[in-house]
């Protein structure tokens, strides 16, 4: 008589996680050297030195403040820190109060998600989308809606999601840079988005919420990401240092409700609330120190930058189909074979890991993710060439 939807979630397991579960049996069995494992999204880029530093001196304070509970948002120097980071970058007003301090982007959505949505709610995700996405809306008991990018350039598109909208649709959940896709959305997308979700919420006179999912924003190759709330009002975000610190382990990060919210008082306390409910309160208390000291540290993209290069021209050559990525650290290249699942399988018998594109709600294609070494993808070109022949 336990809860039949959360053993479903544990007893299915995430498809990304049991493909590096297999890679790494298969690295045991036949060498990591000859496995190429692209399926996580691990980052392959050590944290900046600046992180190691703040640790040590965060270690220097009395073990009892170090360690000891932490407010349940957070501690106000860390939320001022993001805050204040926040006003540089974006010429915005917010404050500490405006902030929650979280166990990464997974809780903050998953907060974010509980907090607005009512039983009977929809809350719209653009496919392909992260996989875990379904998991924390279900769970906030909304229904997850899917709704298909531009099957060309898998860019959001706005009809699409503008045809979706309904008198039960709460939010609309965009991630900009985006994984699996690589895309990173223009301010004249979001624009119009924008304008259709005001549109909606007169017609049926609700309100709508965009959940703007940040954790590569610093992750571009020249792209700029524009700053969602100043796009729309009634936006909530949700940052995780997992992607630009390279701290995924470390599980921190925070939600913003900015000013711009009608609701802004309620919404605070309700992401408070969920947080509560959800049992995610006092993020880890060393790494909110590491925040203060390291929030405005620069990501380091070069290396993705040049995994990104080599990959592209790699396939390119090789005559595989991508979509040129703006940010992230994903290729999403088209499948050989219509069935992804199929294409998988046949490149794992070449021993290459990309994930298929069915695991985020599209068939065709597969996901790349070049936060490896360059090794990696200096020696996975013959297996890839391999695939490629074995289709022809
Ligand atoms: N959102 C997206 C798009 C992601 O890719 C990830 C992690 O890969 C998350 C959220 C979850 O991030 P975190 O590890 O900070 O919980």
């Amino acid at each position: 008589m336990i809860n039949e939807q959360m053993y479903a979630y544990g007893a299915q397991k995430s498809s990304i996680r049991e493909i590096a579960a297999w890679g790494a049996a298969r690295a045991a069995q036949i060498g990591a050297e000859n496995v190429f494992d692209f399926s996580l999204g691990n980052p392959s880029v050590p944290a900046p030195p600046q992180v190691n530093e703040a640790i040590v001196r965060a270690l220097a304070l009395p073990p009892t403040e170090l360690h000891g509970y932490t407010p349940a948002a957070g501690l106000p120097a860390c939320r001022e820190a993001v805050a204040t980071s926040l006003n540089r970058r974006f010429g915005t007003g917010y404050g500490p109060g405006d902030v929650f301090m979280t166990v990464g982007a997974a809780a903050s959505l998953s907060c974010t998600f509980k907090a607005v949505v009512n039983p009977g709610d929809e809350v719209i995700v653009i496919a392909p989308y992260f996989p875990e996405y379904r998991v924390w809306i279900e769970t906030s008991g909304a229904t997850c809606v899917e709704v298909p990018a531009d099957p060309v350039t898998f860019d959001l598109d706005v009809d699409a999601v503008a045809a979706a909208l309904t008198a039960r649709t709460k939010a609309v959940v965009v991630n900009s840079p985006n994984n699996p896709v690589g895309v990173v959305y223009g301010t004249e997308t979001l624009t119009r988005l924008a304008v259709a979700l005001e549109e909606a919420e007169r017609t049926f006179d609700t309100s709508i919420y965009l959940v703007s999912d940040e954790p590569y924003r610093e992750i571009v190759y020249g792209a700029e990401v524009p700053w969602v709330p100043g796009v729309y009002g009634r936006t909530v975000v949700c940052y995780s240092y997992s992607k630009s610190l390279s701290l995924p382990g470390e599980r921190i990060g925070w939600v913003l409700v900015p000013d711009t919210n009608p609701d802004h008082d309620e919404l605070v306390d309700a992401v408070a609330g969920a947080a509560r409910a959800l049992g995610f309160v006092c993020a880890p208390s060393l790494f909110q120190r590491v925040i203060v000291d390291c929030v405005d540290v620069p990501a380091d993209v070069a290396a993705y930058a040049e995994n990104r290069a080599l990959l592209c021209e790699g396939l390119k050559a090789l005559g595989y189909e991508y979509v040129e990525p703006q940010g992230a650290f994903y290729l999403w290249v088209k499948a050989l074979d219509p069935d992804a699942q199929a294409f998988f399988e046949r490149a794992r018998e070449f021993e290459l890991l990309p994930v298929p594109s069915d695991s985020f709600g599209c068939g065709g294609w597969v996901r790349v993710g070049y936060c490896v070494s360059r090794d990696t993808i200096e020696r996975s070109m013959a297996a890839w060439e391999a695939l490629a022949k074995s289709y022809r």
